[in-house]
């Protein structure tokens, strides 16, 4: 098969769909790798690491899009990559087609057969093309909290892990799924004083039974979630709700209750955010103040370490485009319900309930 990579186009988006590593398995197998030029430097890799590793480079993703029976990406294809698609071509990246008629009405009018990485499932009921962002993100929000807490960026001038004789910063996290474990580990790592709230019985005996000596489990009552919030110097918000969008938990009343200064890191703000004032910001101006809580709402936040996502996503994502590369979509998918889950769109049809029901169409 022949697989081609363009560069990613989308405003801020430095990853790549496939790392010299992946292109190297794949040629490996017996494929074709064509990269389109540059199309790995915002992760630091160079054409010459794509050419060792037995790709070909194009120069432009029109001829990418021409040649390609597979298009591996990361992002969803913008407007102008849609039209290049065509009939009987798979296309393999994140989607997120429910909050998107337009895109969908393209995939399905360009006749491509299109695999959503947000929609593969694995036997554990997990995202496994999800959870490497969601680790990275995850791990990303101490740090950038941490930033945010310094006295000079708005922050209450306060370090995480204090000093002999100065207790260390109190670091809330509300939610304790992939990004709450990832963060609240970090946090701990840093010397902060860190618990995690969260609903689900069965996750805090889980988080309880492996993390009790780096933080606490609170249940995430609305009471109980105030009173420690009013306390602390960190709050990262870290809930899912599949398929909804996320709770706002904290007000804006309740958001003079803290104290001045204290950081709020909204992971969940690429689902509207748990905190009534969360607004998304991007990389280039990341933080705002409303009320002196400084709010840090970056929707891709693991664009800012585009390298170490890169590879994350690219060792996920590798076993599945192997496999559609080795026995074509069909095969693979017949005998892989976990990748079938994937379909969303084929020759025309959408083929995932959940993105008809959100855009009221037929599957
Ligand atoms: P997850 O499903 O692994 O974890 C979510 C957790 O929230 C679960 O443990 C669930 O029990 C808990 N929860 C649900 N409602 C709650 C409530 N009211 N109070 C407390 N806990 C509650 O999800 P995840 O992978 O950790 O993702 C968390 C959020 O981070 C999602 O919104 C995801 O889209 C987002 N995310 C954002 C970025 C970014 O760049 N901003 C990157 C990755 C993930």
């Amino acid at each position: 098969m022949h697989i081609g990579c363009p560069k990613e186009i989308k405003p801020q988006e430095f990853r790549v769909g496939l790392t010299p590593n992946a292109a190297r398995e794949a040629i490996a197998h017996g494929h074709k790798v064509t990269v389109e030029t540059q199309g790995g430097v915002g992760a630091g890799f160079s054409d010459e690491d794509y050419i060792e590793a037995g790709a070909a480079i194009a120069g432009t993703a029109a001829e990418i899009f021409a040649a390609a029976d597979m298009i591996v990406k990361v992002k969803e294809p913008q407007a102008v990559e849609r039209k290049m698609l065509r009939e009987g071509q798979l296309l393999f990246t994140y989607l997120h087609l429910a909050p998107d008629p337009e895109q969908t009405k393209d995939l399905l009018a360009s006749g491509c057969t299109a695999i959503a990485y947000e929609t593969v499932t694995d036997a554990q009921g997990g995202l496994p093309l999800l959870a490497p962002m969601s680790e990275v993100a995850g791990r990303l929000a101490p740090q950038v909290g941490s930033w945010t807490l310094q006295k000079a960026n708005g922050g209450r001038g306060v370090l995480m892990g204090g000093v002999p004789g100065v207790g260390p910063a109190k670091v809330v996290v509300i939610g304790g799924g992939v990004v709450g474990t990832h963060a609240a580990r970090v946090a701990a790592g840093m010397g902060a004083d860190v618990t995690v709230f969260d609903r689900s019985l069965s996750r805090m005996r889980y988080l309880d039974d492996v993390f009790s000596r780096d933080f606490k489990t609170m249940y995430a009552s609305a009471g109980n979630t105030i009173e420690m919030v009013r306390e602390a110097d960190m709050v990262i918000g870290a809930v899912l709700i599949p398929g909804a969008a996320a709770p706002k938990l904290i007000s804006r009343a309740q958001l003079s209750e803290m104290k001045q200064g204290a950081v709020i890191v909204d992971v969940a703000i690429d689902q509207g955010g748990c905190f009534e004032t969360s607004k998304a910001t991007t990389h280039q101006d990341p933080i705002y103040d409303v009320d002196g809580i400084m709010h840090y709402c970056v929707a891709n936040m693991p664009g800012a370490v585009a390298r170490t996502s890169t590879i994350a996503l690219g060792n996920a994502t590798m076993p599945f485009m192997l496999a559609l590369a080795d026995k074509g979509w069909r095969q693979a998918c017949e005998d892989d319900a976990h990748l079938l889950n994937g379909l969303n769109v084929h020759a025309g049809q959408l083929t995932y309930f959940a993105v008809g029901k959100a855009l009221g169409m037929d599957v």
